[in-house]
């Protein structure tokens, strides 16, 4: 088999994504028992409704597109001014998020009209279980960072949306904690989504999956309070060792609510999948946070198999798989074959 290009690479990460957040919408508050009850005893084979439709998309891959595009606009301000602040850019990304929640000019601070082509998109002002923590902390008005923590709170929609700082940042680690930090104030919130991006990073570079883990964990043992989350990635690889993915091995890792064992699932799910459907489906039938779990085990895989390895019917099938693959479009244009940031989608406000 001959590797993924890197546009495969980026394309597969952010719709494998969207597959794995649409495969767990479904069952994302629903246990194990019932996953069974409702799907039978090796639990959801493929799509189920959620939201109103088959293959719904949920905050997670959201919030994953407004990271892409406040990256997208870094770039831009930086052709434009030479200088831009990559976390005050993705805050005013996350901004427009709220937006789409249903809090229009919330915590837009001096802007009264969001702008740029993303929040033009309707399908993706729809509140899909936003988690608490991101709608909190973003309609305080201010932007959390490692000098001022908004909370102390390690729920997963920290890592949940980093993966395209993965595919792009010069130095994932730092930014992934800093994109997460202006949400979430624990370290094991922040440090579980700088891991999280470092790894994207390895595979985007080619590297193994193993080996990109190696890399980050030592590079992640140089921060203050990286145990947690260290001791729960280092639980996936050695159960990993220990065979196939069942839902019990995955529910020993924790149930995704948080960070570190979000990241941990992921990192589990993708280890131990022989392909991209067997991972995704390891990833959410369980009793944990499936949506999220699905998504980042889709980010991974996708990163590491290319998008050729999503199965097609899941693809033509997600919700906004369109819109997902503009936005993948834009960042090899913008990053990987140096082309300018379409201005009229990314603007520089
Ligand atoms: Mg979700």
């Amino acid at each position: 088999m001959t590797a993924p290009t890197t546009a495969s690479r980026i394309r597969g990460c952010l719709l494998g994504g969207g597959v794995g957040d649409a495969m767990g919408a479904p069952v994302e508050f629903l246990s194990l028992t019932e996953i069974r009850a409702a799907f039978g005893p090796d639990g959801l084979a493929g799509y189920a409704p959620a939201y109103g439709r088959t293959g719904a998309i949920t905050d997670d891959t959201q919030m994953t597109l407004f990271t892409a595009e406040g990256l997208l606009r870094t770039q831009a301000l930086h052709e434009e001014e030479g200088v831009a602040h990559p976390p005050s850019i993705l805050h005013r990304s996350y901004l427009r998020w709220l937006h789409t929640q249903g809090h229009p000019g919330q915590g837009i601070g001096d802007r009264k009209d969001p702008d740029g082509w993303l929040i033009t998109q309707p399908v993706l002002h729809h509140r899909r279980s936003p988690g608490n923590t991101c709608l909190a902390a973003l309609r305080s008005g201010r932007m959390g960072s490692l000098a001022e923590r908004l909370n102390d709170s390690k729920g997963c929609g920290g890592v949940m949306r980093v993966a395209p700082i993965g595919l792009v940042a010069a130095h994932p680690l730092v930014l992934g904690v800093q994109a997460a930090a202006i949400t979430h104030g624990h370290p094991s919130g922040y440090l579980a989504a700088g891991a999280f991006a470092r790894i994207i990073a390895g595979l985007h570079a080619g590297g193994g999956l193993r080996e990109s883990i190696e890399e980050t964990l030592e590079v992640l043992g140089g921060w203050p309070d990286h145990e947690e989350t260290t001791v729960a990635v280092r639980a996936a690889i050695d159960l990993a060792d220990n065979g196939p993915p069942t839902p019990d091995r995955v529910e020993q890792l924790g149930g995704g609510w948080v960070a570190e064992e979000a990241l941990a699932i992921g990192v589990y799910c993708a280890l131990t999948a022989p392909d991209f459907r067997t991972g995704i489906l390891a990833a959410v039938n369980h009793s944990g946070d499936s949506d999220s779990t699905g998504a980042i085990t889709g980010n991974l895989l996708g990163a590491l198999l290319g998008e050729e390895a999503i199965p097609s019917p899941w693809t033509d099938e997600l919700e906004a798989h369109h819109l997902i693959a503009q936005i993948a479009d834009d960042l090899i244009a913008a990053f990987v074959q140096g082309a300018s940031v379409d201005s009229g989608r990314y603007p520089t406000w």
